[in-house]
């Protein structure tokens, strides 16, 4: 079989020519410095060819516009707002609803995540859970209201479910209430950890009915007096996405509540897909390594050579290459599988842990390759590696996606 060529397989990070002292030019100019795309097994080549188009144009200025752009604000905590806009006019608003293939999508997500994770976070949960759920489960008029501007990105949403004291205990746990009173809801609690909580224009508030105990959603906008949200300072990864607590004691009209959300098991499909979208972030992220990792053993002389040519160096590469060899073939199928609206919840948490746990064993590999330089992030790989950690830690916990996959798999649930 013959493989078609796929152009939109070039785009590669800018990158200062190495300042090479080593007489040995031979060995340095056998080691590849990055040119080829470190998608090994070449998925794009599915794409038809005005996706292959648009991927390429996001791969493009993912690598020559986030990359680099995103670094200084990762230091300083900073939303970057003008690449925000520029994805925006890219389409990256609204892939999960603009008719986009699930593969473009799941590589699109890939792409963004090879350039920052931060930015790859918000985008996915925008598609997937504020775009996503308003299109689904919305009224006509919230449709109306929300959606044009969510889709080009200009309205950003913060997704408001986990709770101080109710992370993976959140759907038995959850303790924000809402009581319909004189044709209003009365919205009174407490979330954590809610990315752009403190940014966006529009919260999807989570909270129990205190009528029927069952968890409803809420389109809350955040100009509402009683929404009060402050920043999550000092965390050590993803730092470019503004996390926050957000305080609720306020009023909605009766419309605020999502048409279609009227219990938590309306919310489940949407809460797979973002599963196994981190799987696509996982993907991203170990390109990302295998892009810096591979550039820096060829530029990166030791004992007159590069380190590329010794054996320990070449074996960290080979592990990563076949960690994200695994990790993309993985989410190829997987979403095959979505796109044949055959994805379960097993496979999205074997997606979600098993690619991240992926994820962190490349860091700590790729991380090595750089020596000293591997703890600084104008290096780069310590923001993926710290990023990878947070990425780790959400969408259900590591340990509770394992706990999920071993409850389909025995039967049995391990949460008590
Ligand atoms: C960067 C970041 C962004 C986030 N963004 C959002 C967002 O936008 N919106 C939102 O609603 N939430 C968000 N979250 C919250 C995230 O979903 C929670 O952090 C996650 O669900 C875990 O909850 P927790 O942090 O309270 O940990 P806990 O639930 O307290 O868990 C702590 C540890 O105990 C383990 N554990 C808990 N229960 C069990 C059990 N039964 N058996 C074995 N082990 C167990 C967990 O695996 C974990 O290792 C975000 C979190 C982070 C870190």
């Amino acid at each position: 079989m013959t493989t078609p060529t796929t152009p939109g397989y070039s785009a590669s990070p800018d990158r200062a020519a190495p300042s090479r002292t080593s007489p040995d030019r031979a060995i340095a100019d056998q080691l590849h410095s990055g040119d080829e795309h470190p998608d090994l097994l070449d998925l794009a080549r599915h794409l038809d060819e005005g996706e292959r188009r648009r991927l390429q144009a996001l791969e493009d200025f993912a690598q020559r516009r986030i990359r680099p752009e995103s670094i200084e604000p990762w230091n300083r905590e900073q939303l970057p707002r003008q690449l925000l806009t520029e994805l925006g006019r890219l389409g990256l608003g609204e892939i999960s609803v603009d008719g986009s293939s699930a593969l473009f999508q799941g590589l699109a997500h890939a792409a963004l995540a090879r350039a920052d994770l931060s930015l790859s976070t918000l985008v996915g949960i925008h598609n997937e859970l504020l775009v996503g759920l308003t299109d689904s489960l919305g009224s006509p008029q919230q449709r109306a209201a929300w959606l044009p501007g969510l889709r080009r990105l200009e309205t950003l949403g913060a997704f408001c479910l986990t709770e101080p004291d109710h992370g993976s205990d959140i759907a038995r746990g959850l303790a924000t209430t809402a009581s319909l009173q004189d044709g209003q809801w009365h919205l009174q609690g407490k979330k954590r950890w809610i990315g752009m909580g403190a940014v966006a224009d529009l919260a999807l508030v989570w909270a129990r009915d205190t009528a029927d105990d069952q968890i409803k959603g809420f389109l809350v906008p955040t100009d509402v007096p009683g929404y009060r949200a402050e920043g999550i300072r000092q965390k050590t990864g993803l730092r470019i996405m503004q996390n926050a607590e957000v305080d609720l004691d306020l009023r909605v009209p009766e419309s605020a509540l999502l048409a279609g959300a009227t219990s938590f098991s309306a919310v489940h499909a949407a809460l797979r897909d973002s599963r196994a979208w981190v799987g696509w972030q996982a993907v991203g992220a170990q390109q990302a390594l295998f892009d810096i990792a591979r550039s820096y053993a060829a530029e990166r002389d030791q004992f007159g050579r590069p380190i590329g040519s010794f054996q320990l160096v070449q074996s960290a590469l080979a592990q990563v290459a076949g960690n994200m060899g695994v990790s993309t073939a993985f989410m190829g199928e997987v979403t095959r599988l979505q796109a044949e609206d055959r994805l379960t919840m097993l496979r999205a948490s074997l997606a979600k842990s098993t690619l991240t746990r992926l994820a962190r064993e490349s860091a700590s590999l790729a991380r090595e390759v750089l020596g000293g330089n591997g703890i600084l992030s104008s290096h780069e790989i310590a923001k993926v590696a710290a990023d990878i950690e947070a990425v780790h830690a959400y969408e259900g916990s590591y340990g509770i996606n394992l706990l999920i996959a071993g409850r389909e798999i025995t039967g049995i649930s391990a949460f008590g």
